[in-house]
């Protein structure tokens, strides 16, 4: 089945034809409405009209994580207030969240790309479906709640946590499709295996996986596990949350919804725009949205438009698996993590020296995060021989480093010299993670 066959299976000329209208579309309308983009078009000396077809878009500037964080809260915000009915917000490197303000008509939009989305994994109004992202700030859980009540099948809005009941609810009301990051049904098979639940007890036959990067082993895993298929689901807050593209029954890749989210391949270096099928960085320009449309947006996630047509009838174009990032965030239980935030609690401390190491593990299937801070002498000598004084700094380091990260972390204090000294760049990070 396919949610919206004219806008899933439109003709490739039709579909830049469509692109082309939108992207002169939503450059003048930020060109009147944020100042931020008037000024640097004006820069370039670009003016709405000379944006006509979808070919012109690499005349346009990039917009970076940097740009959303330097004009926090809503400096990009292209609606007025009153028109803004959500607000969600992704975490930010250091300090500044990033803001996402949505109009009615974006969660609109939004909801109909995540019953693309769940239609393509074969998700049906008969479906108990269960949604276990986490709601709130986060656009996982909100997102994909909308997008399942959008297309008729029952959501239970379950969240992340309270494992234990979530699975008796599974079992007892026969939910059959679950929405979730990869890790944690991961960890929701473990869990059935402690309380004794067989995948035969359970109705499970659809899960839409995503959030953060996972393997086609991690995949098989799961299905083996659970009893169901997996399906890849992409988004990412700033464009929109979770329904930016998702597999279908080919499973070759990932259908964009290109009407409302237009991608490019770029070099990151040198920011050229890659041929199909090569590897770079993922750039997105929204074509539709009110709230905070977005120019050229660099993911900073790293993969390749795929050519060819697809066997399901679709015709939106692929994206391949996201293979790495071209910064250094980490995705730790969902969360964005950036060892700069590390940093700069470690730093404000007068207790530690600027060394440090992030040590990110996977133990029985949940991400696992250490953090090694090497005291300073005068610290080091004043405390190694009472153990209270250690853990009570531990803790201390721990509150803090929680309170920026939203996840816990496990913390090591060290000797001083004792964190390896790496020749050339500074590593700050160990991810023992076979991802
Ligand atoms: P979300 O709340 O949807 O996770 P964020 O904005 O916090 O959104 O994080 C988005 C990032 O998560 C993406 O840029 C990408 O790095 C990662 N991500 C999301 N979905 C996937 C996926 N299916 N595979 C790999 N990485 C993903
Ligand atoms: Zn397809």
């Amino acid at each position: 089945m396919i949610y919206n066959p004219t806008m899933e299976c439109l003709s490739h000329d039709k579909m830049r034809e469509l692109q082309g209208k939108r992207l002169h579309n939503i450059v003048e309308y930020v060109y009147h409405n944020v100042p931020f983009y008037r000024h640097k078009l004006q820069e370039l000396d670009i003016l709405p009209d000379d944006i006509k077809t979808i070919e012109d878009i690499t005349k346009l500037p990039f917009t970076t994580k940097k740009d959303l964080r330097d004009n926090y809260p809503f400096g990009l915000q292209a609606a007025p207030q009153s028109e803004i009915i959500r607000v969600h917000a992704s975490s930010g490197t250091t300090g500044n969240p990033t803001i996402v303000g949505y109009t009615r008509k974006d969660v609109g939009i939004w909801s109909e790309c995540m019953a693309r989305c769940l239609t393509a994994f074969g998700v049906t109004r008969e479906d108990i479906f269960s949604v276990a992202y986490g709601y709130g700030l986060f656009t996982g859980g909100l997102g994909a709640h909308y997008g399942v009540e959008h297309m008729g099948a029952s959501v239970i809005p379950a969240g992340t946590g309270n494992t234990e009941k979530h699975l008796k609810l599974i079992r007892d009301l026969g939910v059959t499709g679950i929405a979730c990051t990869p890790s944690y049904a991961l960890y929701l098979a473990e869990t059935m295996d402690k309380m004794g639940i067989r995948k035969e007890d359970v109705r499970l036959r659809v899960g839409a996986f995503g959030a953060e990067p996972w393997t086609e082993q991690m995949r098989r895993e799961i299905e083996l596990r659970l009893g169901l298929k997996g399906y890849n689901i992409y988004g990412l807050s700033e464009i929109m949350g979770p329904s930016v593209s998702y597999e279908c029954q080919e499973q070759h890749g990932s259908h964009i919804n290109e009407d409302h989210f237009y991608p490019e391949i770029i070099n990151p270096t040198t920011l050229e725009p890659l041929p199909l099928g090569q590897t770079g960085e993922l750039v997105f320009t929204t074509l539709t949205k009110e709230g905070m449309p977005l120019l050229r947006y660099r993911t900073r996630d790293l993969c390749s438009l795929l050519p060819g047509e697809c066997q399901c009838g679709r015709t939106n174009i692929r994206m391949g698996r996201i293979e790495g990032r071209s910064d250094d965030m980490l995705i730790i239980r969902g969360i964005n993590v950036f060892p700069s935030q590390v940093e700069s609690v470690v730093l404000s401390m007068q207790e530690f020296a600027p060394r440090y190491m992030l040590v990110v593990d996977r133990v029985n299937n949940l991400d696992t995060l250490q953090v090694q801070v090497e005291m300073r002498q005068e610290v080091f000598t004043s405390t190694f021989d009472t153990p209270a004084a250690v853990d009570q700094l531990e803790k201390k380091l721990a509150g803090k480093l929680k309170s920026v990260l939203s996840i816990a972390a496990k913390v090591q204090l060290k000797a001083p010299g004792t964190i390896e000294r790496s020749q050339g760049k500074s590593v700050h990070v160990i991810d023992k993670r076979k991802l």
